[in-house]
């Protein structure tokens, strides 16, 4: 029974450090009890071996130990067999599910993770803000979807396994910061059994610019980036309604006090949207914003969902406003949209869950 006991993955490093202390153990079994959970990841006190048995009773008393596994996954079709995109959907212990998604390309195996089940900001174009949100997810929860993932790339072959991870699931990754620093931090940690440098790690955000601050002035060392999709004020606000309150001269700001303390660029991320946001002035626009700061655009697709206005530009479009922006000396790649197929691209997380919960099936 575990509806009485607390979850011991919910605690922070800092908090099992404390749950340590008050049960009269020295420090260092806090750090031994961190990596049976999140290293060796064992679902039971009593294969603890290292932590004595007195430890092991009183942990199994009081605590349980949740688990994530893959509900269900589903693989997009690749010319080259078994490096197509895979979207897992991934049970939480409560009975919540999120969505990560393995992206290989060439030497890369990227990770995009979830950071909330649902998401609160209602971005028009996104399918996971049309689920409304439920809860934050905890950093355990953001650890084991990379494990998760990577235990799938390793069973494919053993000499592959996660070498890069975006927050760029479900959910709004800086509404939950501090679950997110907690996970990244464990995820770098070098004598654990999966090891992602934090410099591999993606945050994406759209925008929040006091938590922009925080990530400046943390010391946090992954890099960053914005989805912008308009760089007007009001374009921004219609389809990003958090901008009206993180506007964008206050973002664009927060992003060049980024750029000069981390000496990072900042990754701008815009979904071309036909008639939206794809006219030549939507770029002037767009190199105005980036001007004088660090920073590299990334263009990309998108791609259709069911019962969404948007329309994606055709490519006559996208090089005009590709030209306007190479012409200002920026920077420029364009994203190819791995697993459109399967729904796994940006924003289209979600909405198809809703369809797999309500069939009971991936097709
Ligand atoms: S785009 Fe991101 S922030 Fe906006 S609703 Fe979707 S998940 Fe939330």
């Amino acid at each position: 029974m575990t509806d009485r006991k607390i979850n011991i993955k919910s605690y922070t490093r800092n908090e099992l450090r404390q749950v340590v202390a008050e049960l009269g153990e020295p420090k260092y079994r806090a750090e031994q009890l961190h990596r049976w959970l999140f290293s060796n990841r064992v679902d039971n006190f009593e294969s603890m071996t290292s932590l004595g048995s007195k430890l092991r009773n009183k942990l199994s008393r009081r605590y349980f130990i949740p688990s994530c596994s893959i509900e269900r996954q589903q693989h997009e079709s690749s010319i080259k067999e078994g490096a197509g995109t895979s979207k897992f959907l991934i049970k939480l212990h409560d009975g919540e599910t999120v969505e990560t998604v393995h992206i290989p390309a060439d030497e890369r195996n990227t990770v995009c993770v979830s950071s909330q089940v649902g998401c609160p900001l209602s971005c028009t174009f996104c399918a996971t803000g049309y689920m409304g949100f439920t809860r934050n997810l905890n950093a355990s929860e953001i650890v084991e979807q990379v494990y998760l993932a990577n235990d799938h790339i390793t069973a494919q072959s053993s000499a592959n396994h996660v070498t890069n991870m975006v927050f760029m699931g479900m959910g709004e990754p800086l509404l939950n910061l501090s679950s997110v620093m907690e996970a990244v931090e464990t995820l770098a940690n070098q004598d654990y059994e999966l090891t992602l440098p934090q410099r591999r790690i993606t945050v994406s955000t759209v925008g929040l610019v006091p938590q922009i601050d925080s990530i400046t002035q943390s010391g946090l060392k992954t890099k960053l980036a914005v989805s912008l999709h308009a760089a007007d004020q009001e374009k921004r606000s219609t389809l990003i309604p958090i901008a009206k309150e993180h506007t964008v001269v206050n973002l664009r700001n927060a992003l060049i006090r980024y750029a000069e303390l981390t000496e990072e660029p900042v990754t701008l991320v815009y979904m071309l949207l036909e008639g939206i946001n794809d006219s030549v002035q939507d770029a002037k626009n767009l190199a105005t914003f980036s001007r004088n700061f660090l920073c590299k655009i990334n263009l990309i697709d998108y791609n259709s969902i069911v019962n969404m206005k948007f329309k994606s530009v055709n490519e006559k479009k996208r090089d005009s406003f590709i030209r306007v922006l190479v012409d200002t000396g920026l920077h420029v790649t364009v994203r190819k949209s791995h697993g459109a197929s399967i729904n796994a691209a940006c924003g289209q997380l979600a909405l198809r869950k809703k369809q797999i919960t309500a069939s009971g099936r991936i097709n």
